[in-house]
């Protein structure tokens, strides 16, 4: 251990009283003291916060913390006061402070003693704070939350596009971008938005050992089949999402009718009543929240037991970030999501008022969704797979934590069927998705193929013994093993990869398993 080393973990005890470093934390911390531009993806819980604040209380100058919601900063801001006898040790700057208020701050700036100054991204676009931070020594710019800069991710923010353009504007300061969701697309774009193609990165594994995932198919029971699984958690922690505050309202009461103690919670709620709920929650007064997804960003609630998805989430990098904040404790932590086809149609419906680019996104995102739900292989192997990192679905930490795994499914053995897949993806020549590779398989004429003439190719029809879904089932178990990949800048053009060039000239063994026969279920329109 270098002398450094002795006082940044001198510092820790100092600031936080811990007496060792969490995951990734103490690289991340040298990197940012060294000055470098630095990358952090860590899952909730990972400790990002810390890898920001302490080498902020130890360096000369303020650092600025870009976050996108005033919640989050207010909790930060407090939670670094109380580490300090000094209340100017951090500040929010934003619209609502009153002009003393403001004038407090940038004196507590220019004095040096803040250390800590949070932004909304929106803040730090008024020119008038710009020329302020110009005059001032500052240490860094932190910017948490960094996908929210990539519409590929699950919360883009058009504000965020801008930061780079004002950080330059305060002359050399190294950058630090932080994250707890991170596609390789959507870390792709966060360096190339921030213009740091040369950041230190540190990426922590993506997988929450202690969560089960499950996938239960939604009826006309939901509800009773929800109050049955509160009720065999009694007295636990949980929340329930769900995509309108319509529903958020009506399970909330349905709910209460049956003796479990709920809140709603949504962006129609006024702020007071949000803030009640949420407080309750957080003190235990109330088991369960019903809610929208406004609920949840920087809730650091350690013993949720359960996240329950009344409706799909719109991507898995919502659903990962949601179910997330169960179990962060370490201690149990179920997420079951109700799927049913009819809620995709549904969401796919209420996009088609979007801009054409954001639809292809958003249905892009929503296939991945609905391959999650249908698969019958390792839900953590998917998910993981989906964040970019191979997790081994035998001895991996946690490999035995979902339906899937637990109730496996009869497996055949594939092998002939997955070399006429490979050569229909070489042989149309990376021009289709998913659904007009399996139409081509099976024989099924749409508009794109006929545009494509692919309906006069001897190959056309080659997989009829075989029907759509188990076409589709094994293209996506063929895509998690890397044989074929998904290229996303196209909305999901299907490549075959050297892998899979190798596995046509030599094929091996490949066990399937059929994807899960969902039944479907209740049809009531989206409100959010
Ligand atoms: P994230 O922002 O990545 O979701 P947080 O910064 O909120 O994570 O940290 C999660 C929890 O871990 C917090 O309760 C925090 O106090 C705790 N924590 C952070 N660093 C350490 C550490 N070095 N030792 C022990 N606990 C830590």
């Amino acid at each position: 251990m270098n002398s450094n080393e002795i006082e940044i973990h001198k510092e820790l005890k100092k600031y936080f009283g811990f007496s060792q470093f969490k995951g990734l934390q103490e690289q991340v911390i040298t990197s940012i003291l060294d000055g470098k531009n630095t990358f952090v993806i860590m899952p909730t819980g990972g400790g990002k916060s810390l890898c920001y604040q302490l080498p902020a209380l130890i360096q000369e100058g303020t650092a600025i913390v870009v976050s996108p919601l005033i919640a989050l900063m207010k909790n930060q801001v407090d939670a670094i006061r109380s580490l300090s006898s000094e209340n100017g040790i951090a500040h929010v700057l934003n619209s609502s402070l009153t002009k003393t208020e403001i004038a407090q701050v940038k004196k507590d700036i220019t004095s040096g003693l803040t250390k800590l100054l949070y932004v909304a991204p929106e803040s730090l676009t008024k020119e008038e704070y710009v020329a302020f931070l110009q005059s001032v020594p500052i240490s860094f710019v932190a910017i948490d939350e960094a996908h929210c800069i990539s519409e590929w991710g699950h919360d883009f923010r058009p504000e965020y596009r801008n930061l780079r353009n004002i950080i330059k504007q305060l002359g050399k300061v190294p950058i630090i971008g932080l994250t707890a969701t991170a596609t390789p697309k959507v870390q792709e774009d966060i360096l190339k938005n921030l213009d740091m193609a040369d950041a230190n990165t540190f990426k922590a594994s993506f997988n929450r050992p202690n969560l089960y995932y499950e996938v239960r198919t939604k009826t006309k029971n939901i509800e009773s089949d929800i109050i049955r699984f509160i009720k065999q958690h009694k007295g636990k922690s949980g929340i329930i999402y769900c995509l309108s505050r319509k529903k958020v309202e009506s399970i909330a009461e349905v709910l209460q009718v049956n003796g479990i103690s709920a809140v709603p919670y949504h962006a129609g709620l006024d702020a007071k009543t949000r803030a009640k709920h949420q407080d309750m929650f957080l003190m235990e007064d109330v088991d369960v929240v019903v809610a929208t997804i406004a609920f949840g960003m920087g809730i650091d609630k350690p013993d949720v037991r359960f996240v329950i998805h009344h409706d799909i989430p719109k991507s898995l990098e919502s659903y990962y970030q949601e179910t997330g904040r169960a179990g962060r404790d370490g201690g149990e932590g179920h997420c079951l999501a109700y799927y049913s086809y009819k809620d995709v149609e549904k969401l796919e419906k209420f996009m088609s008022g979007k801009p054409v680019a954001e639809q292809e996104i958003g249905f892009a995102l929503l296939q991945e969704v609905v391959a999650y739900a249908e698969t019958s292989m390792s839900r953590r192997k998917f998910l993981l797979h989906y964040f970019g990192e191979e997790f081994d679905s035998e001895n991996g930490e946690g490999a035995d934590m979902d339906d899937n795994v637990r109730n496996p499914k009869h497996k055949v053995e594939a092998k002939e069927q997955v070399v006429k897949l490979l050569e229909i993806v070489r042989d149309t020549k990376h021009i289709y998705k998913s659904k007009e590779i399996v139409f081509t398989l099976i024989g099924r004429i749409n508009a794109v193929i006929k545009a494509h003439k692919t309906d006069t190719q001897p190959y056309f029809g080659v997989g009829s013994d075989h029907d759509e879904k188990y076409w589709m089932a094994l293209l996506r178990q063929v895509l998690v093993s890397g044989y074929l990949s998904k290229d996303i800048e196209t909305y999901g053009v299907i490549k075959i990869t050297k892998a899979g060039l190798d596995f046509i000239k030599k094929p091996v063994s490949f066990m399937m398993s059929e994807d899960h026969e969902y039944s479907e279920a209740d049809d009531e329109a989206i409100v959010t």
